[in-house]
């Protein structure tokens, strides 16, 4: 067993529904097996377990790993591409990038970016837009289990309107799908998600393929894009003849409580009831939906029509790995829709990245927090000395005001160390 030690904040009641930030200073985290088996004060489990070994992170704050719940495998290395909006840039920039993980070298060595990415920015779990190719997710997979993060992810399909290698059949989607499945789903800390890219790219016999794996798939999830950008979803509708674009997901039977749909800037209200009649999730990103111009995301309509919403970096149209900066950008874009806008405080951007993403991907009863029978999944922020992030943290008045200052000036390099199921991570 391991005592951790160190000021440890997180989110075990949802603050959108009246919960409060848990924060304690000097606490102590007793861990057995990878399980927080005792929670209290430091001094207090020090005098009752003796013979433990300490890990003193009293310096800095300790948080939950976050979760990640819309991000791009083979876009690490397209992150950047500023000045385009979504259909330019997904021609111009992500989708050539996409193409190179046909080399399964290629695949392997963006890989080890992308895992290591995520880990160095303290996420721990992550709902994982794969490629589109198997060898590629394959490699994916084998590194995420290499360093020990929880990935849920699968073969990205399209059959329709990217370039010709991208393309792929509805049989070979679901043979490929299913081989993949075979492999991973469940196994270590990896799972399977079916995921068609978006239905602009997906006609309606592929969507049914999808739909027939996903029901192979024990336990299975599924994702996608929606509603992201106003030319998509009018040639969404054009395409399909649909005024709904969650419709051409729904009439597929692709929509239910093991589903996140990414973005969803422009949901009409009939979307947003359906979305939260079959218990699915939506993943907001916001630096991508900045960086793309694709719009400012209506989280006061989701909310009110009880739709679960967690964030999402959507690296590469993203601007990096961190949930920090993320969650920053959420509340600027709810401080720019004024009065339609949700007042975020802390406490929402740290359950936003933490809790609503583990619920969102259904382990909340395993992580997301770190309560009493939960997985040790943490992450130790500890500035350098000098900084204006550790003078910030230091003179702070408590722990809301610590954690803006943490969501206000963290960055990746202030990740000093994370954990999975109670094992330091190797972050190179
Ligand atoms: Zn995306």
């Amino acid at each position: 067993m391991t005592l951790f030690r160190g000021t440890v904040i997180d989110t075990p009641d949802d603050p959108f529904a009246g919960g409060v930030l848990r924060a304690t200073s000097d606490a102590g985290l007793l861990v057995r097996d990878g399980v927080i088996t005792e929670r209290g004060d430091f001094a207090d489990l020090r005098a009752r377990h003796p013979e433990e070994g300490v890990v003193d992170l009293s310096d800095g704050l300790v948080l939950p790993g976050f979760v990640d719940t819309h991000v791009h495998f083979p876009q690490v290395r397209a992150i950047g591409g500023l000045g385009l909006p979504l259909l330019d840039w997904l021609e111009q920039v992500a989708l050539p990038e996409e193409a190179r993980l046909s080399d399964v070298g290629y695949a392997e060595s963006v890989a080890g970016d992308f895992v290591s990415g995520l880990a160095q920015a303290g996420t721990t779990t992550a709902l994982v837009f794969g490629a589109h190719f198997a060898p590629a997710v394959d490699a994916l997979f084998t590194e995420a289990a290499r360093v020990g993060l929880r990935v849920t992810s699968g073969l990205v399909v399209s059959d329709r309107l990217l370039r010709p290698e991208l393309l792929t059949t509805p049989r070979r989607a679901y043979d490929e799908g299913k081989a993949l499945a075979d492999r991973w789903h469940g196994v270590g800390r990896n799972r399977y998600a079916v995921i068609p890219r978006f239905s602009l790219s997906c006609g309606d016999e592929l969507l049914n393929s999808c739909s027939q794996l996903l029901d192979d798939v024990e336990g299975g999830w599924f994702t996608s894009h929606i509603n992201e950008n106003t030319r998509e979803i009018a040639t969404v509708a054009r395409l399909f003849d649909l005024s709904h674009y969650l419709e051409t997901y729904d009439r597929h039977d692709l929509i239910g409580r093991r589903s996140v749909l990414a973005h969803n800037v422009h949901p009409t209200d009939q979307e947003l009831k359906v979305i939260a009649a079959r218990d699915a999730s939506v993943s907001h990103c916001p630096s991508s939906n900045s960086a793309l111009g694709s719009g400012l995301f209506p989280l006061t309509r989701h909310l009110a029509y009880g739709v679960r919403v967690a964030l999402g970096t959507d690296v590469g149209a993203g601007t990096g790995f961190s949930l920090l900066k993320e969650a920053l950008q959420a509340y600027f874009m709810q401080q720019l829709l004024n009065e339609q806008g949700y007042q975020l405080e802390p406490v929402h951007l740290l359950h936003l990245v933490t809790t609503a993403g583990a619920d969102a991907l259904g382990m909340a009863d395993q992580v997301g927090d770190l309560s009493v029978g939960k997985r040790f999944d943490a992450q130790w922020l500890k500035p350098r000395a000098g900084t204006t992030f550790d003078v910030a943290l230091r003179n702070a008045t408590g722990p809301e005001d610590a954690l803006a200052k943490a969501f206000t000036l963290g960055t990746t390099a202030d990740v000093e160390r994370v954990w999975v199921d109670g094992e330091a991570l190797a972050l190179s």
